[in-house]
């Protein structure tokens, strides 16, 4: 038996209140949680940055973006 087993990743974001998963290798996760230093990046090599992201920060991807827009908008405002 030589089958990766999977499992979703619960993330519960905190700004739209949503739970969000994402899906990594039970090994990896089950490593990654035992190893205090370990990093989300190497941990999980095969998930993309916003993944990486929501899982170190646990803000999903479209929280990030309307986080990262209104900040925009409120720089683009002090300037004018
Ligand atoms: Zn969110």
């Amino acid at each position: 038996m030589n089958e990766e087993l999977w499992t979703e990743l619960p993330i519960f974001c905190p700004e739209c209140h949503i739970m969000h998963s994402v899906k990594v290798k039970y090994n990896d996760l089950i490593k990654y949680m035992n190893t205090p230093s370990a990093n989300v990046v190497s941990s999980f090599p095969y998930l993309n940055k916003d993944d990486c992201e929501m899982i170190i920060s646990g803000i999903c991807n479209n929280c990030w973006n309307w986080l990262f827009s209104n900040e925009d908008i409120t720089k683009a405002e002090k300037k004018s």
